[in-house]
């Protein structure tokens, strides 16, 4: 069993350090707040006083804090400890702010791992969780056993920052769904339905629509959108208008459903009516589609 230290008890960090308290590894835990330190130590963790302390403790180093300044704030309490450890910084942040945190560890003789928890607390240690884990391949490799620990861990890529771009990517895709359901939940509501009574088939159509990814993906990364399913943009453009205009006599703002309307009529007015949706990601991208 390896020592591992953790530096945050927060709900996400004293989770973390549960899981590894749980399966056996002598675990040293940190917190800003000594409050929080006693139930982890009632674990069977060991406390240390200092960020420097808990770093000196464990070849890996954990770390969940509130954000990178709180981060950068307590690593650099402990920069004399951190040559030869492994910092698996798993708090959330932005690929930008986690290459330069790799920079920083890298110029104290330390390995850095980058981790994206796509779980919320209760959910660690079960299948629930899964992590997105980038930096140093070797470093994640060494300590996998460990990682899995806390749910699924996918390893992808060497770049710093691929773990907190994965993580923020699946973040839109909550955003997505969760605006789309309010919308449709507010249609029903104002007419006087029940949002409980819809909802089951609200979730059977986001499955459906979910299995279309694969497809999407496709010609995303082909670049050529040219129509295959039968669900062209011009046709698409004619029923975004009439969606609009039915939240409004329903009495219900399109707020969240009105700009996708603005793109696929950008796309119809560019020459691409006759293509699938997929071709309006081309609108997003500000500086070309990509390497
Ligand atoms: P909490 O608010 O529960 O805990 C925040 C932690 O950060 C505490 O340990 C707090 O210490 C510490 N902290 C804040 N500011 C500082 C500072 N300036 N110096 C030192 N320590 C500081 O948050 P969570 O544990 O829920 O979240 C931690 C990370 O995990 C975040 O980046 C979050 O985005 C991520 N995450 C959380 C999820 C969730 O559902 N909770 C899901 C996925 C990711 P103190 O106790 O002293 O205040």
């Amino acid at each position: 069993m390896t020592t591992i230290s953790v530096l945050g008890l927060g709900a996400m960090g004293s989770a973390l350090a549960g899981a590894l308290i749980k399966a056996g590894h002598t675990v040293t835990v940190w917190n800003r707040t000594q409050s929080r330190v006693q139930p982890l130590m009632t674990l069977g963790a060991r406390g240390a006083a200092t960020p420097g302390e808990a770093v000196a403790a464990s070849e890996l180093v954990v770390v969940c804090l509130l954000d990178y300044a709180s981060v950068e704030a307590v690593l650099a309490g402990a920069e004399k400890a951190l040559s030869g450890r492994v910092v698996a910084n798993l708090t959330t942040g932005t690929p930008k702010q986690a290459r330069s945190l790799a920079t920083w560890v890298e110029a104290q003789e330390a390995t850095y791992v980058d981790g994206g928890i796509m779980a919320v607390p209760p959910m660690i240690g079960t299948p629930q969780s899964f992590i997105f884990y980038s930096g140093s391949e070797p470093a994640f490799e060494r300590h996998k056993a460990a990682f899995e620990l806390f749910g699924d861990a996918f390893f992808v890529g060497p770049d710093a920052g691929l773990a907190p771009l994965n993580d923020i990517a699946l973040l839109g895709i909550l955003d997505g769904l969760l605006s789309g359901y309010l919308h449709a939940a507010a249609l029903i509501r104002a007419s006087g339905g029940s949002a409980e009574a819809f909802t089951p088939l609200a979730v059977r159509w986001a499955g459906s629509m979910a299995s279309l990814f694969p497809d999407l993906a496709r010609q995303i990364d082909r670049g050529d959108y040219r129509a295959e399913g039968g669900s062209n943009l011009a046709m698409q453009a004619a029923a975004m208008d009439q969606m609009v205009e039915a939240a409004r006599d329903e009495g219900v703002d399109p707020i969240f459903i009105e700009p996708m309307r603005t793109l696929i009529h950008r796309r119809v007015t560019d020459g691409f009516g006759t293509d699938d949706s997929a071709g309006v990601i081309e609108l997003l991208f500000l500086n070309g589609r990509g390497k």
